[in-house]
């Protein structure tokens, strides 16, 4: 083990991106799946708990370290891409470096999330997804990845080979072994055409599942306070099509100054005086000007995101997300409460991932947030009682309150995951409070 990958360093402070998590830890930096071993032998030897991390993007304590922080930076990089589009790469290396690597070889993801400042592998331990109805999250694509397990075994898994822990580790929490290496399969670079403008939630809920259905990557932003949406509508197109990107100034004056710099100001003002929230909401929902353009996909599925938030989102089956943001709207009303920032809507298709929040049925999304440093109070916890009465599954990396208890009622696959956990990790050295909340203690 080389010196920087030991767990002999100094104490260092570490807190996630929203900065609701914090600890102070020991950090180590493998380079090799040789030095994950080493770092995780001496850990089990040493009776002390290792998290792996990535960009500490998760709004959950899932990726807080106790002792021993394994830090994915040094495992990073694009391998090699095949000529079929097998793209091999380093758990560590974050999604943007993946996606404009992909692109300059003729490649893409065939779906993203929002942001792309997340590493592959933390992105697809907690099921990160995008929207479309036909489209399952990250994890979907996945075709294998390289494990090493507390026992030290380096293991290559796939639909082949320990295909049983395969099937748990493409959404495993971080709680199956450290991902040192990824497959993924990867489409012929596409273009997106994006139709971005207003609606109504109204109109939304009454045809919900034909606007969500009307083209291929639909979502919708809900400004409560309002009956107004912002409705993203993209369209997947042949590159050979022709690029219609923003013009610069307009890219910037949208994406920078109105949903960055200006909607900071709205947070900013809102927290200052409460009272402002419902016209300032009002105002962001009519600041966004409709706009139509068309770019290489990973740029319009991707945004910047600089307000710090907290957020939580409900996955729910499909055909219950109208009655859910219908009541989730009717309880915001009835009581007045000062939301200032948008929820967010989207869908998945159905995957076969045990611990996928889209496992085994047609998903909607369901995305409330709130400034970062805030309490979220009952809004959230609204969300988490009207969701969980239709089986609702809360994202991994999304603050939530359910224990395995409850998880395992709205997961029929939950105690399989559980099982190959406890052969693994029969100690709990890759666990932390949180897992051993989500998933109960590791039981060998
Ligand atoms: C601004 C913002 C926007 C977001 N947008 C979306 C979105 O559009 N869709 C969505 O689904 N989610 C979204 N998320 C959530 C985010 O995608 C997930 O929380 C994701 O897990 C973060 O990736 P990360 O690299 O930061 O992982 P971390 O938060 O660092 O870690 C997450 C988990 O991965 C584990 N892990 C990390 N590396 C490894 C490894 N090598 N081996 C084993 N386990 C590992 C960690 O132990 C932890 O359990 C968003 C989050 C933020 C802050």
């Amino acid at each position: 083990m080389s010196g920087s990958s030991g767990s002999s360093g100094a104490p260092t402070r570490w807190r996630n991106w929203a900065g609701n998590q914090r600890a102070t830890v020991q950090a180590v930096h493998p380079a090799s799946a040789d030095e994950v071993a080493a770092v995780l032998a001496a850990a089990v030897a040493a009776g002390r708990r290792v998290r792996p991390i990535g960009s500490g993007h998760s709004f959950t304590g899932i990726g807080r370290p106790e002792h021993v922080q394994l830090v994915c930076d040094r495992l990073s990089g694009v391998e090699s891409v095949t000529g079929d589009g097998l793209v091999t790469a380093g758990a560590g290396t974050p999604l943007h470096r993946l996606n404009s690597e992909l692109a300059q070889r003729g490649w893409a993801l065939t779906n993203l999330g929002d942001i792309d400042r997340q590493t592959v592998a933390g992105a697809l331990a907690t099921g990160t997804h995008g929207t479309g109805a036909r489209f399952g999250g990250l994890a979907t694509q996945l075709a294998g990845l390289e494990l090493v397990t507390p026992a030290g075994d380096v293991l290559e898994c796939d639909a082949r080979r320990h295909p049983e822990i395969f099937a748990a580790a493409r959404v495993g929490l971080g709680a199956l072994g450290v991902v040192t290496r990824v497959r993924l399969q990867a489409e012929p670079a596409f273009a997106l055409r994006a139709v971005e403008g207003p609606g109504t939630l109204t109109g939304a809920l009454a045809d919900f599942e034909a606007l969500m259905t009307s083209t291929d990557h639909v979502e919708f932003y809900w400004f409560p306070h309002t009956d107004a949406i912002q409705l993203k509508c993209n369209t997947r197109l042949p590159l050979a099509d022709g690029l219609r990107p923003l013009p610069r100034w307009r890219a910037i004056w949208d994406d920078e100054v109105l949903a960055n710099a200006a909607f900071a100001g709205v947070v900013a003002a809102g927290r200052a005086v409460p009272a402002l929230v419902p016209p300032l909401a009002r105002f962001s929902a009519r600041a966004l000007a409709p706009r139509t353009w068309t770019d290489s996909s990973h740029r319009v599925f991707v945004s910047r995101r600089r307000v710090r938030f907290l957020e939580m989102e409900y996955a729910v089956p499909r055909p219950s997300a109208p009655a859910v943001l219908a009541e989730l709207r009717a309880v915001h009303e009835a009581n007045r409460w000062r939301v200032p920032f948008p929820v967010e809507v989207r869908l998945a298709a159905g995957d076969d991932i045990p611990l996928s929040t889209a496992s085994g049925r047609e998903t909607a999304y369901i995305a409330a947030h709130v400034p970062a440093h805030t309490d979220p109070g009952p809004w959230f916890a609204t969300l988490e009682k009207i969701a969980g009465e239709v089986g609702g599954r809360p994202h991994w990396g999304k603050l939530h309150g359910l224990d395995a208890s409850v998880l395992r009622e709205r997961y029929p696959r939950f105690d399989e995951f559980v099982a190959v956990r406890d052969r693994l990790d029969p100690t709990g050295v890759l666990s932390n409070s949180y897992l051993d909340r989500v998933l109960g203690p590791a039981r060998g």
